[in-house]
């Protein structure tokens, strides 16, 4: 139960002033649905203004206030001019407020000539004429303006203003209560940090390192210590320890012999797999490295050992795909594999739920659909998760809950994160990584083109089809919204182009049709029949079809580069010579730019990854969507760097040292913040286990 100090912190931001139905679509967009959210909406920088008595001393391009004497007003001839009210500061420079627009109006009544008003807003230079665009405050009174000296600026969805944002913070700032204290105390006096509340408060009124660092460590802490408590609740648990004689995988036939990444990765999980406590590993390898096999033979050592395995895939399309892959592989061995997802019903679910329950089906690939409450195993000894950055913490926990004794756990990852960020969003967690590409991979020759050769583009999609090979057309991610409707939309216009030119060959994927008309889509193209295949960002994890060789990704500046390199990672993936267009906007961002610069000249995930990182800078937060690791949304990653430690310490120290949520001093006060910046899981894992 979330402790009840938090009742007005998770109070919608419906009961706040000024919040009508127009307001509620905006706040959604941007998470603000409660009042924590809109506290935690943290100005994303601040104007900070000088008060001058002349302009003489203040320079171009600064933010000032002033006081300045209305000489005269000019409408332009032109109506989309511009509407320029002359003023005089005190030593007689003539400076122009500038508006354009209806602003104009505005001008005429708060800008009456012959009057003094004090003016607040950026100093520009238009010709040799002094002049601000659009000031930012007038006042009648010097005070209201100087009020505004330091001025948050927010992020914004559209609909928003920030006047509006601003009153909704003040409100929510006003709703904050007093929280206990949940920094250990000596730590608390070093640092000399303020308390919550001053710190959220803070954090909002202008520049402060000390109000941020707080707030950062606090998503920090609450973060390790949940993973703590998960931590000390599996130790708790028994596991089993599963030694496969490997009578089972001698039976396999790869077409291939392993690389030596993989036959070391594969010792390190049978290593870890004999010992009584869990395995908690993860797998990290480039797209194409070959994680699949391993899986294979990691899940063949458990049913050795007379376990059964499951793997988990983010989506119903790869759960099909790891499915077919593995049944052919594991064929020789006669292992039963099964395929388990959420559209199973019936009879045939009841049927594979039965198999798994009377031990009789080995192995079950499928999407979340295999750990829900109904599925029960006969000794769930290894789960393997492909992609695991798509899962919550919370779903992964989940599946360490399933088996009688806490099965063995696989993770899996093309996404190359740093060890901190490893560490950061998992807890402890051993690492295998696998550095070596099977042989005989060629380079993919990726461009970069302008959007307006997409007749060519075409063209060479059709020379392309003729020589037997097949395509991939990635749509442009118009909007980052949640339903993407937009996205979709692109994606249908530009598919009934293709199809238009060429006929059945092409086929359409994306998220929202229905899941029999995806699967049939992705089974035409992957035995042939279909050439192309136009898709939203859905086929970027996972999709192994060898003959497809070019790859076309529209407005490619749009997508980050960790995104561009998955998808790219669909090509090159047989023996054929592969080619990656990107297409860019006619405007093009330096960062944009640089990307694409970027992914022309490599291949090399990790070190994309890490350029990613560069690129977005050290203020950039760990968020979600950015780098498809659910991460921070407080913490940058330069304060993650430096407070990790701190907050990874103090965690141990409470859950092993200190009772943990049991204390009778902090353990009330840490239940509030995993519950504050919702690390909740830590707290259910506890009545669970
Ligand atoms: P990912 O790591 O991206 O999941 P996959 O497991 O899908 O990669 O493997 C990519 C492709 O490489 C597959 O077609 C697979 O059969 C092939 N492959 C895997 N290991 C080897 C190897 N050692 N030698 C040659 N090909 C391999
Ligand atoms: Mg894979």
């Amino acid at each position: 139960m979330r402790p009840e100090i938090l009742i007005p912190l998770f109070a919608e931001t419906d009961g706040l002033d000024g919040i009508g139905p127009k307001l509620k679509k905006p706040l959604e967009k941007l998470g603000l649905t409660r009042v924590r959210d809109v506290l935690y909406h943290l100005p994303e920088r601040f104007v900070v203004r000088r008060a001058v008595t002349d302009l003489d001393d203040a320079g171009v391009g600064e933010q000032v206030v002033v006081a300045l004497d209305i000489v005269e007003h000019r409408a332009s001839r032109s109506p989309r001019g511009p509407y320029r009210v002359m003023a005089s500061d005190a030593k007689g420079n003539i400076c122009a407020l500038t508006y354009f627009g209806r602003a104009s109006y505005t001008a005429k009544k708060q800008l009456p000539v012959g009057e003094k008003r004090w003016v607040a807003g950026r100093l520009d230079q238009y010709d040799q004429m002094l002049q601000i665009v659009h000031p930012d405050h007038v006042a009648e009174k010097s005070e209201q303006a100087m009020g505004q000296m330091v001025e948050p600026i927010y992020r914004l969805s559209e609909g928003l203003t920030q006047p509006r944002i601003t009153s909704l913070v003040e409100q929510s700032l006003e709703r904050a209560p007093e929280l206990p204290e949940w920094i250990e105390p000596s730590m608390f006096r070093r640092e000399g940090w303020p308390s919550w509340r001053q710190a959220i408060a803070q954090a909002h009124k202008g520049e402060n390192a000390k109000a941020r660092d707080r707030l950062a460590y606090d998503e920090l802490f609450a973060n390790a210590l949940a993973l703590m408590l998960v931590r000390e609740s599996n130790r708790k648990r028994k596991g089993q320890p599963l030694q496969g004689d490997g009578h089972l995988r001698d039976k396999l036939q790869l077409p291939f012999p392993l690389t030596g990444a993989q036959r070391r990765s594969i010792d390190e999980i049978a290593g870890d797999m004999a010992q009584s406590s869990p395995m908690l590993r993860l797998l990290q390898g480039d797209v194409g490295a070959g994680k699949t096999v391993v899986a294979l033979e990691s899940m063949l050592m458990a049913v050795e050992a007379g376990a059964q395995a499951a793997m988990l895939a983010p989506t119903e399309l790869l759960a099909r795909q790891h499915f077919k892959t593995l049944r052919d592989m594991a064929r020789p061995t006669g292992v039963e594999i099964a395929l388990l997802t959420g559209r199973d019903k019936g009879r045939a679910r009841e049927s594979i739920l039965m198999g798994l329950l009377d031990g009789s089906i080995d192995i079950v690939v499928g999407t979340h659909a295999i750990f829900q409450q109904s599925v029960a195993y006969k000794n769930l000894g290894l789960v393997v998760i492909d992609e695991q950055h798509r899962f919550g913490v919370s779903q992964r926990l989940m599946l360490a809950q399933k088996g009688r004794v806490t099965p063995h756990t696989l993770a899996m990852t093309a996404t190359p994160i740093p060890r901190t960020l490893v560490l950061a969003n998992h807890g402890e967690m051993e690492v295998s990584r696998l550095d070596e590409l099977p042989p005989g991979r060629q380079a993919i020759d990726t461009r970069v083109l302008p959007v307006d050769r997409l007749e060519d583009i075409v063209a060479a999609i059709g020379r392309h089809m003729e020589s037997g090979q097949q395509a991939y057309w990635v749509c442009p991610m118009v909007r980052d919204s949640e339903t993407m409707d937009d996205d979709i939309a692109a994606a249908e216009a530009r598919y009934a182009g293709l199809k238009e030119r060429f006929g059945d060959d092409v086929v359409l994927v994306h998220g929202q049709l229905a899941p029999e008309q995806k699967d049939a889509g992705m089974a035409r193209f992957a035995a042939g029949e279909a050439k192309v295949l136009v898709a939203t960002t859905v086929i970027e994890v996972g999709v192994d079809v060898p003959n497809a060789t070019l790859m076309v990704i529209e407005q490619a500046e749009r997508f980050g580069l960790a995104q561009l390199h998955q998808l790219r990672g669909r090509v090159g993936r047989g023996s054929e010579k592969s080619t990656c267009l990107l297409l860019r906007s006619s405007e093009l961002s330096e960062t944009g730019q640089k990307r694409l610069e970027l992914m022309k000249s490599s291949q090399d995930g990790f070190l994309l990854a890490e350029e990613d990182l560069k690129l977005r800078g050290g203020g950039e937060l760990l968020g979600t969507r950015q780098s498809g690791e659910e991460g921070f949304s407080i913490a940058t990653l330069e304060q993650v760097t430096r407070l990790l430690d701190m907050a990874n310490a103090d965690a141990k120290m409470l859950v092993e040292q200190q009772g943990g949520l049991a204390n009778p001093e902090r353990g009330e006060a840490a239940r509030t913040v995993l519950y504050l910046l919702e690390r909740d899981w830590g707290v259910q894992t506890l009545r669970g286990g």
